[in-house]
C-alpha cells in the first residue's frame, strides 16, 4: 500500500481517489501476497511437509480419518479461520483461508477437505444465520479441533438438484423434528454436529448457498494440482532416458509448461473470488469460475503427471495416481462442473440483460 501511494505521489496523480488506491492494492495483492499471508502460507507449508506428507498415502490406503492431524490444525487456528476471535476463531480473511486450504491439500487432500467442510460448510452457515446464543454453542467448541462439524445437503435421490431435497423439518411443541435421509456426507462419522438442509414446506423449491464452499474446494484442487506438478518435476529431473534426464525432452517441457499455466490461472481466479468476498462484493460467478477452473486444472495436471511418470505414475508406490483420484472428486462435489457452468452462464446473462 505504501509503495502504491509513493508511486502515485511520484507522478503527481492528485486526482487519484482512495478507491483507485484500494483497486491498486487489490491488484498488488494478486501479484504478491501481503506479508501476513506469506507467513501463513509458510506455516501451513511447514505443517503439511512435517505432519501430512509422510502419512497421506497411509491414510488413503486405510481410509482413515486424520484425527490427530485435525486436532493439531485446530490448535493452529486452521479450522475456524474467518470466524471472529470473540467466538474462538482466527479472525482472518478468505484469502488467508484459501491459501491455507491449498497448502494443507498439497500435503494431503483428504485432510484438506476435512478442513474445507469444517470452515466453510459447517461454521460458515452457523456464523451467517445463527443467533448469538447458537454461535457460542455451535461455533466456539468447534474452533480448536476438539469437535468437528459436517454439512448435510445431498440425499440418495438428489445431489445437483438440491431444491428437490425431501428432508422435512417440523416444529413439534418447542422442538424441531427432522425426517429424511442424507447421503455422501464428508466428516459424518467423526462429526459432533451437522448443518442439515431441510424444508418446512415440500411444495417450495429453495435455493442453496454454496459460494464460499466453492472457494474452499477450488483451493483444495489447487493444492492437489500443485502436489501433482511437484511430483512430476521431481521425477522428471531424476528419470534418465536416451542419456539425459527427461526434463531435457521438449515434449516433457511442454507438458510442464501447460501444467504450470493452468495452475497459475486457476490460482488467480481463486484468489480473486476470495478477495471479492473479503471486500463484501458479489462473488457467485467468480467462485463458480474458480471452482471449475481449479478442479479441471487439477484433473488435467494430475493426468499429465501420471504420463510423465510413465509406469510409475500408475502404481501406488508413487503419489501421482492418488493425486489423480483426489483431483477427480473436486469436479463432482460442491456442484459438478456442469452445475458450475450453469451458474456462470446464469450470472453472465444477468449481467448482459439485468
Ligand atoms: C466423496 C464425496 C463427498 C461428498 N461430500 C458431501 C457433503 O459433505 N455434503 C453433501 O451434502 N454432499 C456431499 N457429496 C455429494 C455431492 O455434492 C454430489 O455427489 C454432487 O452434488 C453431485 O450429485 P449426484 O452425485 O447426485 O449427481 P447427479 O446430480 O445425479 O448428477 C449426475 C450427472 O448429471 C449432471 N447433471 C445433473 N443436473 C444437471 C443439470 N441441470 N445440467 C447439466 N448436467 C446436470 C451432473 O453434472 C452429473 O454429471 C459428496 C460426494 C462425494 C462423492
Amino acid at each position: 500500500m505504501a509503495a502504491a501511494a509513493a508511486f502515485l505521489r511520484g507522478r503527481g496523480a492528485a486526482a487519484w481517489t482512495f478507491q483507485h488506491l484500494r483497486q491498486l492494492h487489490t491488484v498488488y495483492q494478486a501479484v504478491e501476497l501481503p506479508e501476513t499471508h506469506q507467513m501463513l502460507r509458510q506455516t501451513c507449508r511447514d505443517f503439511a511437509e512435517k505432519e501430512l506428507v509422510p502419512i497421506a498415502a497411509q491414510l488413503d490406503k486405510e481410509h482413515r480419518f486424520p484425527a490427530e492431524q485435525v486436532k493439531k490444525m485446530g490448535s493452529l487456528g486452521l479450522l475456524a479461520m474467518d470466524v471472529p476471535e470473540k467466538y474462538g476463531g482466527a479472525g482472518l480473511d478468505y484469502l488467508a483461508y484459501s491459501i491455507a486450504v491449498e497448502e494443507i491439500s498439497r500435503g494431503c487432500a483428504s485432510t484438506g477437505v476435512v478442513m474445507s467442510v469444517t470452515n466453510s460448510l459447517y461454521l460458515g452457515p452457523v456464523l451467517k444465520f445463527g443467533s448469538e446464543e447458537q454461535k457460542h454453542k455451535w461455533i466456539t467448541p468447534f474452533t480448536n479441533g476438539d469437535k468437528i462439524g459436517c454439512f448435510a445437503l445431498s440425499e440418495p435421490g438428489n445431489g445437483s438438484d438440491a431444491g428437490a431435497a425431501s428432508t422435512v423439518a417440523q416444529l413439534v411443541g418447542n422442538e424441531w423434528v427432522l425426517n429424511g435421509t442424507k447421503a455422501w456426507i464428508t466428516n459424518a462419522w467423526d462429526a459432533s454436529a451437522t448443518v442439515v438442509f431441510a424444508t418446512t414446506d415440500k411444495s417450495l423449491k429453495h435455493k442453496q448457498t454454496l459460494d464460499s464452499g466453492r472457494i474452499g474446494i477450488a483451493s483444495q484442487a489447487l493444492g492437489i494440482a500443485q502436489a501433482a506438478l511437484d511430483c512430476a518435476v521431481d521425477y522428471a529431473e531424476k528419470r534418465m532416458a536416451f542419456g539425459s534426464p527427461i526434463t531435457k525432452l521438449q515434449a516433457v517441457q511442454f507438458k510442464l509448461a501447460d501444467m504450470a499455466l493452468a495452475l497459475e490461472g486457476a490460482r488467480l481466479l481463486t484468489w480473486r473470488a476470495a478477495m471479492l468476498k473479503d471486500n463484501g462484493k458479489p462473488y457467485t460467478k467468480e467462485a463458480a469460475m474458480a471452482k471449475l477452473a481449479a478442479s479441471e486444472a487439477a484433473t488435467a495436471i494430475s493426468h499429465q503427471a501420471i504420463q510423465i511418470l510413465g509406469g510409475m505414475g500408475y502404481v501406488t508406490e508413487m503419489p501421482a495416481e492418488r493425486h489423480y483420484r483426489d483431483a477427480r472428486i473436486t469436479e463432482i462435489y460442491e456442484g459438478t462442473s456442469e452445475i458450475q457452468r450453469l451458474v456462470i452462464a446464469g450470472q453472465l446473462l444477468k449481467e448482459y440483460h439485468g
